[in-house]
C-alpha cells in the first residue's frame, strides 16, 4: 500500500533522515522503533506531508533550509509532491507526537473538526464506532479537551484521525507517557482498529515492547537510517535485537 523509498531530510546541513526506505503492506500493523532523535517524527512528517508544508514555511520565512528527497509510492501513485491536505483526502493521516488535540474545544468538538472532509453520515457513524471503541470519551463528550488526562486526549487524537477517515493511519509514538495500563489499552484497540476497519497502520515508539506483539512487521531506526527490519517474530528471535532494543 505504502512503498517509501531513498528517504532523505537534511535540517540545514544535520542529516535527519539518511536514506531510510520503508514499506506498510494492506492491512499490516508496522512498527518503527528508534530512541530519541532517531528521525520517527521527521519520518512520519515526511510520509503525510507535513514535511514539506514546514520546508516551505521555513523557506518563505528565510529560516533554516529544509532538504526533502526520495520517493513515496502509495496505491500505485507517486505521492511525494502531494500537500499533505491532498494525502490525507487520499487516505494517509497522521496522529501526532504528543496529541496536539484542540484544548479549548470539547471532546466533539475536537472530532467534528477531524471530520470536516468527511460526510454528515460518515461522520456520525464513525463518531459511533468512537465511542464504541473508548467508552470513556463516550461520557466525557462535552469535556473541555484541557481537560482531559494524557490517556483520554491520546484517545481523542486518535478518534480525530480516525474522522479523517484514513486507509494508513500513521500513529507518532502514541503510548508517549502513558501508564502502562492505558498503553495496553491503546495497543488492544489499534489492533482493534485494524481489524474491524481494515485500515493499515504506522505507528512510531521509542521502546517496541508494549506494540511488538500487534505488529507485523518492524523497522528499527538509528541516527536517521533504518537499521534492522524485519516480521515480528524474526526481530523477536533474534537475540542481539531482543537485548539491545526489546529490553528482553
Ligand atoms: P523524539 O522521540 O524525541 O520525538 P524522533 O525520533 O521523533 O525523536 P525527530 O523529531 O524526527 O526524532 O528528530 C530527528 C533529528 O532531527 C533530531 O536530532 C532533532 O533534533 C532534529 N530536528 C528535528 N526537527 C528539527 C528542526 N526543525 N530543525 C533542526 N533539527 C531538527
Amino acid at each position: 500500500m505504502l512503498d517509501a523509498t531513498g528517504l532523505m531530510v537534511f535540517y540545514e546541513n544535520m542529516l535527519a533522515l539518511n536514506n531510510v526506505s520503508i514499506r506498510c503492506g494492506e492491512n499490516q500493523i508496522v512498527g518503527v522503533f528508534g530512541a530519541n532523535s532517531a528521525g520517527k517524527s521527521t519520518l512520519m512528517y515526511t510520509l503525510s506531508g507535513i514535511m514539506e508544508d514546514i520546508r516551505r514555511k521555513e523557506e518563505m520565512a528565510g529560516g533554516e533550509r529544509i532538504s526533502v528527497l526520495g520517493r513515496i509510492n502509495y496505491l500505485g501513485e507517486e505521492i511525494m509532491d502531494l500537500k499533505p491536505a491532498k494525502r490525507a483526502k487520499k487516505g494517509i493521516v497522521l496522529c501526532p507526537e504528543r496529541r496536539r488535540i484542540f484544548k479549548e474545544c470539547n471532546v466533539v468538538e475536537n472530532l467534528r473538526i477531524g471530520g470536516y472532509l468527511a460526510s454528515a453520515g460518515q461522520a456520525k457513524k464513525t463518531i459511533e464506532y468512537i465511542f464504541k471503541i473508548f467508552p470513556a470519551l463516550e461520557k466525557l463528550q462535552k469535556r473541555i479537551g484541557g481537560f482531559l488526562s494524557g490517556g483520554e486526549q491520546q484517545m481523542l487524537a486518535i478518534g480525530r484521525a480516525l474522522m479523517a477517515q484514513p486507509k494508513l493511519l500513521l500513529l507518532d509514538e502514541p503510548l508517549l507517557g502513558l501508564s502502562p495500563l492505558m498503553q495496553a489499552v491503546l495497543v488492544r484497540t489499534t489492533k482493534e482498529i485494524r481489524e474491524q476497519k481494515g485500515i493499515s497502520i504506522i505507528v512510531t515508539e521509542q521502546y517496541a515492547r508494549p506494540v511488538l506483539p500487534i505488529v507485523d512487521y518492524a523497522f528499527i531506526l538509528e541516527n536517521g537510517a533504518a537499521v534492522l527490519e524485519g516480521g515480528r517474530d524474526e526481530l523477536m528471535n533474534n537475540p542481539d535485537v531482543r537485548s539491545a532494543y526489546f529490553g528482553i
